[in-house]
């Protein structure tokens, strides 16, 4: 029960504004409960926060200012207080930055009302159809039974608001007055589902027992794409639901969502809660009511939905737990597989991990017994895992400027000439990386970063992946002034489809890269027209080893194996092995054999040996000794702490005096590291400089860390940023 307070009793208010502390505040007229979120003054602002506890006092009573009002919205629930509370903590993060996280709902301050809806009306056809009134009949119809309001579907459509209003005239859409926030249509997790196999079946039941005890427990649930690990995990959405709580699915990509909602609304009848930064603000704003009032029982979404206030989270999947999206790397720095498992346990939730190739971390907790751990062996029904081999490069003898070898290309024209579909992945935007001045050997660089500027020729711009600022590509070298003489160097996947529209003049070529889309839904389209069998060469970059599935594809080339290899990132390999393996597991998903090749110069790197013979656990077993002999993640404890400011001494000046008081380090044995430049030292005119801390597993890390950089005060401009177990290390 949450502690009620009465009109007048001090109590204390955690606001999303950045004070460090919460204030003190007095229950406003008619008194508020424990959680409740509320409207505070703060100097000559109201802002937003949630009643935290009772009043710390110690200050003149009389000057103690009344809350606002009390926000329509379910009080913040103990169990997510104790949630936000550790999670600031483990990521030392300030409660203000993680209750943002906790109200990302728009319009939390607006009062219960009506308001007016749009949906397809009951006319099929208006008079005369133009291409805007189409497109708005698109809209309505793609998203079945939803309603918008006038601007969302107005803006969704890229038509003005008049040409809705035109189709209502008609009929062709209706208006209507609806309240704010209706709950979703229930799901049935009593409708058939498939008949399993026996190793999906036997993996289904343990999880299913598990969400039925009601405690806190994770399993890593390992299988091969094309398992059916999708069907197994929905088994336990099943198991959640009959049980009458709350189950939450994370995607790493918006781009997945669309495919997974129409099998959940084949499994369960209806169409679940979708959460992403592509969800309209008016959806959003329902989802994040209804979750906390039980009118969403289920949720899809991305890392984000882990800060929602469900009344009662029975289950977590982490769909392809090892991706590294799920690591938030600007803001709040925090590992959403971690999270996932720390809300977990505080509500008595069970958590899924699902992957084909999972992280080393969640390896090594399986192996350790600490989470369950069930495999799927083999694919459903006659597809088979590709066969992998490797197309030694240095045999190859190909000329400057091309990187499909006669090997590769022959595999590929054999493909294509059966009607079959291959992959090229090239895990590189853009035109060229490089591009070089001939004259003077200047390379064009961002003027904010101390990054390379990558040729997009599409938009025909220079693009920085560090900042996003882009520039027309220059005529002349802006360092000597030679005209005609700069040149692209090395390729990127825009240069690789002219090759291929060189050696394949006759193929269709799709790009599948993040840039090339101006929306979700234009990817979603080009995915879903590849797996239709439009195209017949697919080139990709990372975006295509998410999950997709392409029924023809039965060849996949891997142009640079090596590219991952040379990092110093204690987890290249890892993630080598992993995006090869995910890429090569998208052929040859049906009943069609597969088969990946992999072009590298180092055939005998061990990373890529490992990938060829299919023998993950040896890779993991191998890469798990050589963590444990460096005593680094998951075997040890790593911070790395990142400083930038404008000012290059200042920040510099600033490490080194941090670097001189580690005494709170040092006395739980810690190691310090730098300060250094950092790999890339200059972003968005900051400068960055690094220190790295590294612990032994048990050392009380975050303690520490918080005593250290107590010591000093920041020069204004200067920020600090602290990054628990970090994944990359730029
Ligand atoms: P994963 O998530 O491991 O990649 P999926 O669950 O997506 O695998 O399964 C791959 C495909 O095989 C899907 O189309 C799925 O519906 C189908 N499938 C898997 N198991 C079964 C089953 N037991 N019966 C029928 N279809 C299945
Ligand atoms: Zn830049």
């Amino acid at each position: 029960m949450l502690r009620h307070f009465d009109e007048g009793d001090l109590i204390s208010v955690l606001t999303t504004q950045p004070l460090g502390r919460a204030l003190d505040y007095k229950a406003p007229e008619g008194g508020c409960f424990e959680g409740a979120f509320v409207e505070v003054p703060l100097g000559p602002r109201k802002v937003l926060g949630v009643v935290w506890g009772e009043g710390e006092g110690g200050y003149d009573l009389a000057k103690i200012r009344p809350v606002i009002r009390v926000l329509d919205a379910a009080p913040m629930r103990e169990d997510m207080k104790v949630f936000l509370t550790r999670a600031a903590e483990y990521t030392l993060t300030p409660m203000p930055a993680m209750l943002r996280l906790a109200t990302r709902s728009p319009g939390l301050g607006d009062p219960p009302a009506m308001r007016l809806v749009y949906r397809r009306g009951t006319v099929d056809a208006p008079d005369r159809w133009t291409p805007a009134r189409q497109k708005v009949v698109a809209v309505l119809e793609e998203f079945g039974g939803l309603a918008f309001t006038l601007g969302e579907l107005a803006e969704m459509a890229g038509v003005s608001t008049s040409v809705v209003k035109g189709l209502v005239k008609q009929g062709v859409v209706a208006e209507e007055n609806s309240p704010r926030d209706l709950p979703y249509p229930p799901l049935d997790p009593s409708l058939a589902s498939v008949n399993l196999t026996g190793e999906q079946a036997e993996a289904a039941g343990l999880l299913r027992g598990g969400v039925v005890s009601r405690r806190y427990g994770t399993a890593l649930l390992k299988g091969v794409t094309g398992s059916g690990k999708t069907e197994v995990y929905l088994e336990a959405v099943a198991a959640c639901l009959e049980a009458g709580r709350q189950a939450l699915v994370l995607l790493p990509e918006i781009a997945l969502t669309a495919e997974f909602l129409t099998r959940v609304e084949d499994r369960f009848g209806a169409r679940p809660a979708e959460w992403h930064s592509g969800v309209t603000a008016t959806e959003r704003r329902r989802v994040w009511k209804m979750v906390s009032e039980g009118g969403a029982q289920l949720v899809v979404g991305a890392r984000s939905a882990l800060f929602l206030p469900f009344s009662d989270l029975g289950l977590i999947v982490v769909d392809e737990e090892h991706d590294t999206s799920y690591k938030q790397e600007d803001g709040v720095l925090y590992n959403a597989r971690d999270m996932a498992v720390l809300r977990a346990s505080i509500c008595h939730a069970r958590v899924v991990l699902a992957s084909a190739t999972p992280s080393l971390e969640s390896w090594v907790n399986a192996e350790a017994g600490k989470y369950q751990r069930l495999t799927l062996t083999a694919r459903f029904g006659e597809a088979v895992m590709p066969e992998m081999r490797a197309i030694d490069m240095r045999a190859e003898q190909l000329p400057a400027n091309r990187w499909i070898s006669d090997t590769l290309a022959g595999a590929v024209r054999q493909r294509i000439g059966d009607g079959e579909q291959a992959l090229l992945f090239l895990n590189r935007r853009g035109y060229a990386p490089v591009t070089i001045c001939r004259a003077c050997g200047h390379q064009i660089g961002c003027d904010h970063c101390d990054a390379r500027m990558v040729e997009h020729r599409f938009q025909k711009r220079l693009m920085c992946h560090q900042c996003g600022e882009t520039k027309p590509m220059p005529s002349k070298c802006p360092s000597c002034e030679a005209e005609e003489r700069l040149a692209p160097v090395g390729p990127g996947v825009e240069r690789l489809a002219e090759e291929v529209a060189a050696l394949f003049p006759e193929a269709r070529v799709a790009i599948l890269s993040s840039d090339l889309f101006g929306s979700a839904r234009a990817l979603k389209a080009q995915i879903e027209a590849i797996a239709g069998g439009e195209a017949d060469i697919i080139i990709g970059t990372q975006i295509v080893a998410k999950g997709h599935n392409f029924p023809l594809l039965t060849l996949v080339g891997v142009i640079d194996a090596d590219l991952g290899l040379q990092g110093s990132d204690l987890r290249a390999a890892e993630r080598t092995f992993q995006l090869m393996r995910q890429v090569a597991g998208r052929a040859g998903r049906v009943e069609k054999p597969g088969l990946a090749l992999m072009q590298t110069y180092q055939p005998e790197h061990p990373v890529i040996r490992a990938i060829l013979s299919g023998e993950d656990e040896a890779f993991w077993k191998a890469e798990a000794d050589e963590r444990r002999q460096a005593g680094v993640p998951p075997f040890g404890r790593m911070a790395g702490i990142v400083l930038s400011s404008p000012d290059v001494q200042e920040v510099f000046d600033f490490g080194k005096a941090l670097a001189a008081r580690t005494d709170p380090l040092r006395r739980i044995g810690a190691q310090v590291f730098g300060p250094a430049a950092a790999p890339i030292a200059r972003i968005r005119g900051r400068h960055r400089v690094r220190l790295l801390i590294k612990a032994d597993k048990g050392a009380p890390l975050q303690g520490a860390l918080s005593d250290w950089l107590a010591q000093l005060k920041p020069p204004t401009n200067l920020r600090i940023a602290v990054d628990i177990d970090p994944q990359s290390f730029y």
